[in-house]
């Protein structure tokens, strides 16, 4: 039976997806690897979302010619598979099929076209997911990885914020049907999964059948076995009180909310189409922080979109300064072409771009490091992703609040999937600690 090489790029949407083709391959008997040359089918899941993803990706493609084996196929599946789909073929040649983000129904017919047979029995030998590259807390060990599970519950993304290519690349928005997500979440729990991430790229346009987010929320809580539930990516236009409600009654959820402000300035907020203002986002927020005082509160910050003025940027910064969010992912903006922000002027040169970034990651840090300061001497329960990948003698997970903890390897604990960790470091990457 072939053996395949896949590796992801990309957010866990990308990482869910993996899976998804992984389980497809696993059911007609195809085996996996870890090295490239030996690989009968090579597989990249990749990522537009800015510049350097997509050239980590024709980077990666140019390694994978020199050592892959003259026989092997290579398919490039993913975001940029659909962006460059007319371009591929002059910039890499080597590579034999292109599926999109909506091809993946066609999977099996391709490898059944690559000498792949589709009619014989399911193996008897359970799955082993490949590893997931760009996704370091996915990439658990195999004792590890079964005990979270991402089920997306939407597809695609019709918001268009100016700056993304999500939506040309991904396509229309889908809400999945409920009693599907239902089965699978049950699937992943007998598995073994402890937490289930559900995601979308706008968890809060899901609506099936007048059954809206806050709906689906409270029928997934009733879930038997289901310890801890959380969710990827709220749009703020569209997250409302209902979900704040809903999020404050069901008891799985894990104390954080994970909001992309995008910019603290309503102009570059207009000009990214983001459909609200600051005082509308910070008003929610408000109510989400009365609701749920003690949830963790993360975002998404772009530096440097165009025709952002110093003004623009200070208001982001002081956004950030106040302490609004614990955590924040903070990005330099990437012209993706064909989208409209790639032609707005002016446009900021690149150099004043990470310079924005940098000073808000600056203050951020400062926040986040205050933020883990604050569980000084608590006792905090940790789900493990494994041994530590800088220490092996110690053991590392996340906690509720998605920070990362790592505590001595003891013989006794380091086989339960969770532990009570005594916080006795802050550092602004995370936690140290023993276990209580
Ligand atoms: N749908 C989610 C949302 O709206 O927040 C996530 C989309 S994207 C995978 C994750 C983050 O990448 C976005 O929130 C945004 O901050 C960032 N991003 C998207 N396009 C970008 C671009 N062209 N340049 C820089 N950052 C970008
Ligand atoms: Fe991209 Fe905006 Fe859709 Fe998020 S909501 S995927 S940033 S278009």
């Amino acid at each position: 039976m072939p053996s395949i090489y896949l590796q992801t790029f990309g957010c866990q949407m990308n990482v869910a997806d993996s899976n998804g083709l992984a389980h497809q391959a696993w059911s007609l008997g195809c085996t996996f690897t870890d090295a490239p040359e030996e690989a009968d089918i090579l597989i990249l899941n990749t990522c537009a979302i800015r510049e350097k993803a997509e050239m980590r990706v024709y980077s990666r493609l140019g390694q994978l010619k020199l050592i892959k084996r003259p026989q092997s196929k290579v398919l490039v599946a993913g975001c940029l598979a659909e962006k460059d789909r007319a371009v591929m073929r002059r910039k890499a040649p080597h590579v034999d099929a292109l599926l999109g983000p909506r091809d993946y129904r066609q999977f099996k017919s391709l490898l059944a076209q690559w000498g792949v047979p589709t009619d014989l029995p399911p193996p008897q030998t359970p799955m082993r997911l490949p590893s997931a590259e760009d996704a370091p807390t996915l990439d658990a060990p195999l004792e590890y990885a079964h005990l979270r599970a991402l089920v997306s519950i939407t597809r695609g993304c019709e918001k268009f914020c100016t700056y993304c290519i999500v939506p040309y690349t991904r396509g229309p928005l889908e809400s999945i049907p409920p009693a599907e997500i239902e089965t699978q979440i049950r699937r992943e729990i007998r598995c073994g999964a402890k937490e289930i991430t559900l995601l979308g790229q706008n968890v809060n346009s899901y609506l099936y059948e007048g059954l809206n987010f806050a709906g689906l929320l409270r029928r997934l809580g009733c879930i038997e076995g289901l310890e801890r539930l959380t969710f990827l990516t709220s749009h703020p236009h569209d997250f409302d009180r209902e979900v704040v409600d809903a999020l404050a009654d069901v008891p799985a959820l894990q104390p954080r909310l994970h909001l992309p402000v995008q910019s603290g300035s309503d102009d570059v907020l207009r000009a990214m189409a983001r459909l609200y203002t600051l005082d509308g986002y910070l008003e929610k927020v408000a109510y989400f922080r009365e609701r749920l005082p003690g949830w963790a509160l993360t975002t998404d910050i772009i530096c440097g979109f165009p025709t952002e003025t110093e003004s623009d940027f200070l208001k982001t910064l002081d956004l950030v300064q106040r302490g609004t969010f614990e955590y924040a992912f903070v990005f330099a903006y990437s012209a993706r072409p064909g989208t409209p922000a790639a032609t707005m002027e002016p446009q900021v040169p690149q150099h004043e771009r990470l310079r924005r970034l940098q000073a808000v990651s600056a203050a951020q840090n400062e926040r986040t490091r205050r933020f883990h300061e604050s569980f000084l001497g608590e006792t905090v329960c940790v789900l493990a992703s494994g041994p530590s990948r800088k220490d092996r003698t110690r053991m590392a997970g996340k906690s509720g609040h998605n920070i990362t903890v790592v505590w001595p390897k003891d013989g006794a604990h380091s086989a339960s999937p969770t532990a009570d960790v005594v916080v006795e470091q802050a550092q602004t990457w995370g936690l140290v600690g023993r276990v209580a």
